[in-house]
């Protein structure tokens, strides 16, 4: 196969739309080979026999479709997550099926998340769902029955260009010129359809991206990965507490940073607050697992509030460590990340004793009234090597100092970032799942960076930028210890949609830990 896109326009406008956008990449569009394939399914099948057999590496379809879900609008784009044959082929096709249902699925097109980011960050306004070849345009009925069937937009010959497809990554990407609201034949139709070609000329460039990121890869996996014990911990808590004390229970801070873990709880009847004062009086509030100042469960007792603690028992642990320096008259520094939640309750354990340190510079900053009385304590989520460097700096100074009785960076951190520095060693890039304020995943980005891999952090599939997988032949995925495992799954499903993908498991250590629940919600 070679490596240039096939790329499959029905209509000769929509042909002229994706020309235009073509001339704008720096080769002018020479490695993508256009084929106008004619209107509705019967030319699209005619079509995709004789271009079964071509040479091209990957094939994408483009063109305009009808908008069918509320939200889509005229002139937004649609890349289809799925194809598939909607009735009334009236056996024109092997799939045919009653009028206005959904048959069998034709085909997944599993890149389609990859694709949408790389339009949205083109400006376009992308929405990825499942779309249907039918074989009328104005059909309103049936159109309604495939809406409810969760197909977001139709037209009238992706699925038979798809059967030509075979094997080779595919893409759909159709501009929408017509919804519900703005009926094709209707005062909107040319001003629907000039919204949709330009589109349609705008999202041309990056098919040719998607093209060139195609290719088959090794999937290196780095375990362990993704949710640690105190993050389960949490997660259950909050569920428990939910099943207990009924919607909604208030969490002050994020329980874990990750986004898709918030917005679960959140459509389960949890509410994030930033501070006590946005709890009402007699709910129940449950503090995260990054811990939370005594400061705060002082003002919860003054509210009255009902408490559920989900501390992490490895971060109450650096609490206790924080207490016990302070109150033999040691002067604490911790090593972390000054605005973190963790930090600021441990902070808060001992305010006037504990000195923050977040880079060697501070080390020369530390006034002890007696350099014999310097302890420190570290941020769980640190980078080891990191925190070593500025211990080495707190010893230089104070060579008495005094550390934790235990490692404070925990067991999951130091395990994850061992099994990300394996991979490291091997991808040509690394890709980490977690949310911009999860300290533990950019950690793993900075760790394998400084294995000279560059990585890049990944809240969901779309964060992927196609430029980064262009040439590259092993793939590195590790995960943060608040990224959901069903995360991993989502980016090797999409890099599958690339090229066929073959998964290892890179295996550092395996782990047993588990964290008791706190004793309201035990039974
Ligand atoms: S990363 Fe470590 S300290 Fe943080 S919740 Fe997980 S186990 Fe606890």
């Amino acid at each position: 196969m070679s490596g240039e896109l096939l790329l499959l326009a029905p209509l000769r406008v929509e042909a002229e739309a994706l020309r235009r956008g073509l001339r704008r990449l720096p080769d002018g569009g020479e490695s993508v080979r256009l084929v106008r394939t004619g209107y509705g399914p019967a030319r699209s099948k005619t079509a995709a026999s004789a271009f079964a057999g071509s040479d091209c590496g990957m094939v994408a379809v483009g063109g305009v479709a009808g908008g069918l879900a509320d939200d889509v609008k005229v002139g937004d784009v649609v890349v289809a997550s799925e194809v598939s044959y909607a009735g009334g082929f009236g056996g024109s096709s092997p799939r045919a099926s009653t009028a206005g249902s959904v048959d069998a699925v034709t085909r997944r097109c599993p890149s389609a998340p990859l694709l949408a980011g790389e339009l949205r960050r083109a400006g376009l306004r992308v929405h990825v769902g499942p779309l249907a070849t039918v074989h009328k345009l104005v059909e309103t009925s049936a159109h309604a029955d495939l809406a409810a069937a969760g197909v977001i937009a139709v037209d009238m010959e992706s699925a038979p260009l798809l059967e030509g497809a075979g094997d080779r990554p595919a893409v759909v990407v159709r501009a929408i010129s017509d919804t519900p609201a703005h009926p094709l034949v209707s005062p909107h139709t040319v001003s629907g359809g000039i919204a949709a070609l330009k589109s349609l000329r705008l999202a041309a460039p990056v098919l040719a991206r998607w093209a060139a990121a195609v290719g088959p890869r090794q999937v290196l996996l780095a375990s362990p990965r993704s949710f640690c014990a105190g993050v389960e911990r949490a997660i259950e808590i909050v569920e428990l507490a939910l099943e207990r004390y009924g919607a909604p229970v208030y969490v002050r801070k994020q329980i874990v940073h990750n986004t898709s873990v918030v917005a679960g709880l959140e459509q389960r009847g949890a509410i994030f607050v930033d501070e006590l004062n946005e709890v009402p009086d007699g709910a129940t509030v449950v503090f995260s697992a990054h811990g939370v100042s005594p400061e705060v469960r002082q003002e919860a007792t003054r509210r009255g509030l009902d408490t559920v603690d989900a501390t992490c028992p490895l971060v109450a642990k650096v609490h206790a460590e924080a207490r016990r320096f302070a109150g033999d008259g040691y002067l604490v520094a911790l090593i972390g990340h000054g605005g973190h939640e963790e930090v600021d309750g441990t902070l808060g354990e001992a305010p006037g004793s504990t000195a923050l340190i977040e880079s060697a510079d501070d080390v020369a900053k530390l006034k002890p009234a007696d350099p014999d009385k310097v302890a420190y304590l570290m941020q769980t989520t640190l980078a080891a090597d990191e925190a070593a460097g500025m211990v080495d700096a707190i010893l230089d100074r104070f060579p008495s100092a005094k550390g934790p009785g235990s490692d404070d960076i925990c067991y999951a951190t130091t395990n994850r970032q061992r099994a990300v520095r394996a991979i490291a060693a091997e991808s040509d890039v690394v890709l980490v799942a977690g949310s911009a304020n999860s300290s533990n995943s950019l950690r793993l980005v900075e760790t394998a960076q400084r294995a000279g891999t560059p990585a890049y952090l990944v809240d969901r599939a779309e964060d992927i930028e196609l430029g980064w997988l262009a040439g590259t032949r092993t793939v590195g995925v590790a995960a943060g210890a608040s990224a959901p495992p069903a995360m991993v799954g989502q980016i090797v499903d999409a890099l599958s949609g690339l090229g066929r993908v073959e998964s290892r498991e890179v295996v550092v250590a395996t782990e047993s830990v588990q964290f008791g629940l706190p004793r309201e919600l035990r039974q």
